[in-house]
């Protein structure tokens, strides 16, 4: 862990060490309020995916706006969050191995909280871990809706997982989670509504044949920032689970030709240009290390400059001079967008909110890391 953070509150941004992760702090509390406006009318919740932020602070300002609770990934997710004094929260995710379903079941005293399964294994495996602790454990089944990877398939299959935990004296049935993640970043509106058309579809007949079972779903959850509209308009999720709306990246921006629909971008890498040998181009401090560039390669923020390429700890900045597009300077402090939020915010240690120019609060990324 980075012991020392990159700034403290009162400090320009300008001087606050580089790479270091920028949050914009009223364009956060723009995406906040946008979201909570969006939900309040319909019958849905916001249950905000917290694999984006990892971090408690944020989690209550999401709660102080409406929010249910919280998403999480993983177990360590889920102790970090706890551990801050969030009270509800549910892992969107399968969980193996007995020592974190031990972690599990212990957080399951602490705060609600609830998991999925896809898999009769899993549900034998929980049972256990809650006839162990002598607790009664919050179970979903997952569906897979189009998005291939984890989750049984809808209707019977779905059906059969429900009795089983139902059946089950140390397990509770909730619901079911109905994620449909190949869907977000589908390039056109057209296109995401047709992929959560199926979605839906799927959920229904899912929920149908439960309720025929005598089997009723208290949470029925899905939908990210690129889809979540089409969710709501359904009506059968109650609740949806966006997580980047908050910060908002470059590969968002592109689901709406390069404007944030709405949202803004909060979330920045501030960066230093530490060479600038040739006109046209310039060199940054931040490179592979700093960004995740899986979705793409960061934007210059508020520039015509282009980010042409990532190396462990470098930069490459290139821009049309004999265009007359302003370039950057030797020493220069830049903010750059990231391709892709989550990753990013997981390689660092310590959000710097910056207001207008000034940093306001320094805060760790407390679930951050590849452990789990
Ligand atoms: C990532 C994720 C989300 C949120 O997606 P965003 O695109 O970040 O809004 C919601 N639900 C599940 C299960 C996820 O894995």
């Amino acid at each position: 862990m980075q012991q020392v953070p990159p700034a403290y509150p009162g400090m320009r941004e300008q001087d606050v060490d580089t790479p270091a992760l920028i949050v914009d702090l009223d364009a956060l509390e723009h995406n906040l309020d946008r979201m909570a406006a969006l939900i309040a009318p319909t019958g849905a919740k916001l249950r905000a995916h917290a694999k984006t932020h990892k971090s408690p602070v944020l989690a209550h300002w999401q709660r102080a706006r409406g929010a249910v609770g919280q998403c999480v990934q993983k177990v360590g997710e889920a102790e970090a969050l706890i551990w801050g004094g969030v009270d509800n929260l549910l892992l969107t995710n399968q969980v193996m191995g007995s020592s974190k379903l031990a972690r599990f079941v212990a957080l399951s005293g602490m705060a609600e909280i609830a998991i999925c399964v896809d898999d009769l294994r899993h549900i034998e495996a929980l049972e256990a871990t809650g006839a162990d602790a002598s607790r009664r454990i919050n179970v979903l089944v997952e569906i897979d809706v189009g998005m291939d990877r984890c989750g049984v398939a809808p209707g019977a299959p779905a059906v059969a997982l429900a009795k089983r935990i139902a059946a089950s004296p140390h397990l509770r049935f909730k619901g079911l989670q109905a994620y449909h993640g190949g869907a977000q970043h589908l390039r056109t509106p057209q296109e995401r509504e047709e992929a959560i058309r199926g979605a839906v579809r799927d959920t229904t007949q899912t929920l149908d044949l439960l309720h025929a079972a005598r089997l009723e779903c208290d949470i029925v959850g899905g939908a990210g920032t690129g889809t979540f509209e089409f969710e709501l308009a359904s009506g059968i999720y109650t609740e949806i689970q966006a997580g980047s709306y908050c910060f908002m990246d470059a590969d968002y921006a592109r689901n709406h030709g390069g404007h944030a629909a709405g949202f803004a971008h909060a979330l920045f890498v501030l960066t230093t240009v530490m060479s600038q040998t040739r006109p046209g181009r310039a060199v940054v401090d931040s490179g592979l290390k700093a960004l995740a560039v899986d979705s793409g390669l960061p934007l210059v923020h508020a520039s015509d400059i282009h980010y042409t390429g990532a190396s462990d700890e470098h930069g490459n900045l290139r821009w049309d001079a004999g265009a007359g597009v302003a370039g950057v300077c030797l020493g220069e402090k830049i903010r750059l967008i990231p391709g892709h939020c989550d990753p990013t915010v997981d390689r660092y240690d310590w959000y710097v909110g910056v207001r207008q120019g000034r940093v306001e609060a320094v805060w760790p990324v407390a679930g951050r890391g590849a452990g789990s």
